[in-house]
């Protein structure tokens, strides 16, 4: 593996008219980052991985700081995995002077995540263009984990990119909790409340598949959440998987939550 620390360098040393798969992280690895490196090196003739803390899609100065960071590790973890590139750039290269820190988005699209971390979305789409930009690779990996994001980069490439986006599916531990980079900041005892409300969405997806009707319990769910020691729901909404519209049937729905775990946010969608 060949680690960079600048684009610029490693648009010169890398060939990319070879079939590249990108998958950009924010590092702190787990086995949700490891399926998109896996998915990339099943398809790619190589495998490119990208760390990077992107300051302008954090909205408090607090959670940016106390992201977790885990570089050593991670290089250990894409060693193992046998990656081909990773690119470790920093803040001053990627917003070179002139270079836009923010996308807007549509007035349509603010909302969940988008309505409650205004500029989330924005920082997000101008490093995933920036990326795009200068690295043109072939693929570029994201997981549905974060399925708002996915929609948005969705639209932002088919606009203006010749990349092919490659989705995958999230991964979950043994209790249902989808993977994150934040667990790591959770207790023992904060992950078993964020497996019951998995469960309990779990269960309330199955019951919306079979009648959909059903979805008038949305506000006892949310209640019962609530009801938690310590957790907060920030939104708790059923919406189209295609457009993420309130339009939806039995079969075209997903259930997305954003919440606070003892002061830590987790989003999931199921
Ligand atoms: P992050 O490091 O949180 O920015 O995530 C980097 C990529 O990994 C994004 O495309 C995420 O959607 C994806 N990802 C994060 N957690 C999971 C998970 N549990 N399962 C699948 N993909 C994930």
């Amino acid at each position: 593996m060949i680690i960079f620390k600048s684009i610029n360098k490693l648009n010169k040393e890398v060939n990319f008219k070879a079939n590249i798969g990108f998958v950009p992280t924010m590092g702190s690895l787990h086995k949700g980052h490891i399926s998109l490196i896996k998915s990339s090196k099943k398809i790619c003739q190589k495998t490119m991985v990208s760390i990077f803390i992107n300051p302008s899609q954090f909205n408090k100065k607090s959670d940016l700081m106390s992201y977790p960071r885990n570089l050593k590790k991670d290089i250990r973890i894409l060693n193992e995995l046998k990656i081909d590139y990773l690119l470790v750039p920093n803040a001053k290269e990627v917003y070179k002077k002139n270079i836009k820190k923010k996308i807007n988005l549509n007035k349509k699209d603010k909302i969940m995540c988008a309505k409650h971390r205004p500029g989330h979305f924005e920082g997000v789409l101008a490093v995933i263009n920036q990326f795009l930009e200068r690295l043109k690779p072939k693929y570029i990996f994201f997981g549905e984990k974060d399925y708002q994001q996915l929609y948005l980069i969705k639209k932002l490439i088919n606009k203006k990119f010749k990349t092919k986006i490659i989705s995958c599916s999230t991964i979950r531990d043994k209790n249902k909790v989808a993977l994150s980079s934040r667990n790591t900041l959770l207790t023992h005892n904060d992950m078993k409340k964020s497996s019951f409300v998995a469960k309990l969405l779990i269960n309330f997806k199955n019951k919306l598949k079979k009648s959909i009707y059903l979805k008038k319990n949305l506000n006892k769910i949310i209640f019962e959440i609530n009801n938690l020691k310590n957790i907060k729901i920030e939104y708790l909404e059923i919406r189209s998987k295609n457009n993420l519209s309130k339009v939806f049937n039995k079969n075209n729905f997903k259930i997305f939550i954003a919440y606070y775990n003892n002061k830590i946010r987790l989003i999931d969608n199921y």
